[in-house]
């Protein structure tokens, strides 16, 4: 049965690596300001997302599609602001001084707050911005200039602006999760060096093994997995069949899938996720999109991930996983029911339990 989860792997699938942008450095050596680096080096390097970072450098590079420079480009005649209907939509009349987004910086920390400069540009702005508020309060800064210009955006399609508390609020929320989704991610990393003996979980931590066999005369596969904790106690175990496979990488993604699914059906929160095929292991943990055709399962698979509380991925030898690997070779005499265990050693896999248990 497949459980549903929900969807929360944007952030894993946004994580290109912009630290190198060659537009970046392109701009900031043509830039003889050390303004100019400052700006771009501290944007690149703050916990945002990406999509916020390329909206910041677009705001600092002018080339945000304000109506000023719409005009300029000529792409539109009237260079107004759409909101005040006052002055020229200019990028550091939209980012800052436009009455739509004052209340926001009013409402905001109190440094924002304090308006001895009147800035001539954004480049300027973030001169003055970076020299008083805190790295934290930048990447605050960003998100709601973020939200800020979004908003102006609806509110031209007949939208309305929202109250400038529940904006700065919606801005802290979305950096918190932000981050939040970040530390998931970094505790999701492949151990490389894998042990050549099972090592138990710390406590209050289960390890999860898993392991595929395939049974290429029956045209089908087998899975295994067991849960374990510190002390090497099984907590519950399992031994399916799975379709005919293509490649031992297929095999597997699937048996990782399904492995995951028992234990989080079986209330599991706080795992280590332990295999012995290191490609497949590195598929999931990496950031890249997965454009194989088994992407979509290697989405499956993070999608379990982020139901978990906790989850770190880690790489065994053979040695390591000799239990999973017995039940995964036991479900050729049961391909037509799995068959689970809960909190009592699996029958087929006794004899490596215990040669586990012995090496701890
Ligand atoms: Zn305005």
């Amino acid at each position: 049965m497949k459980k549903k989860v929900a969807v929360r792997s944007q952030y894993l699938t946004m994580n290109i690596s912009l630290n190198s942008h060659p537009l970046l450095e392109v701009r900031a050596e043509s830039s003889a300001s050390t303004a100019g680096k400052k700006v771009w080096h501290s944007l690149w390097s703050f916990k945002i997302p990406n999509k916020v970072k390329v909206f910041g450098w677009r705001v600092c590079t002018e080339i945000l599609p304000t109506r000023a420079n719409l005009v300029r480009r000529r792409v539109i005649p009237d260079d107004k602001c759409p909101i005040c209907l006052r002055e020229l939509e200019t990028t550091i009349h939209a980012i800052w001084e436009c009455a739509a987004v004052q209340d926001i910086w009013a409402g905001s920390c109190r440094k924002l707050q304090k308006r001895s400069l009147i800035p001539t540009d954004m480049m300027q702005l973030m001169d003055y911005l970076m020299d008083r508020l805190t790295r934290e309060e930048l990447e605050l800064f960003w998100i709601q200039a973020w939200l800020a210009w979004n908003q102006r955006n609806r509110v031209l399609f007949g939208g309305t602006l929202m109250d400038p508390r529940i904006l700065n609020r919606r801005a802290k929320e979305f950096l918190t999760e932000y981050k939040a989704a970040q530390v998931q991610l970094t505790v999701t990393q492949v151990e490389q060096h894998g042990s050549a003996t099972w090592q138990p979980p710390p406590s209050s931590v289960y390890k999860l093994n898993f392991d595929a066999a395939i049974f290429a005369e029956l045209d089908r596969t087998g899975v295994g997995a067991i849960i374990r904790n510190e002390h090497g106690q099984v907590m519950a175990a399992m031994t399916a069949s799975g379709p005919k496979v293509s490649s031992s990488e297929e095999a597997e993604l699937l048996a990782r899938r399904r492995s995951m699914e028992f234990a989080v059906d079986a209330g599991f929160t706080k795992l280590i996720i332990e295999g012995d095929n290191v490609t497949v292991m590195q598929a999931i943990s990496s950031s890249r999109i997965n454009c194989s055709i088994l992407g979509y399962v290697v989405d499956n698979i993070r999608h379990l991930i982020h139901c978990l509380e906790w989850a770190r991925t880690s790489f065994t030898r053979r040695g390591g996983n000799k239990v999973a690997h017995a039940l995964a070779q036991h479900a050729r005499y049961s391909l037509d029911n799995d068959v689970y265990w809960m909190e009592d050693s699996p029958p087929p896999a006794v004899e490596a339990l215990i040669q586990d248990v012995m090496f701890l």
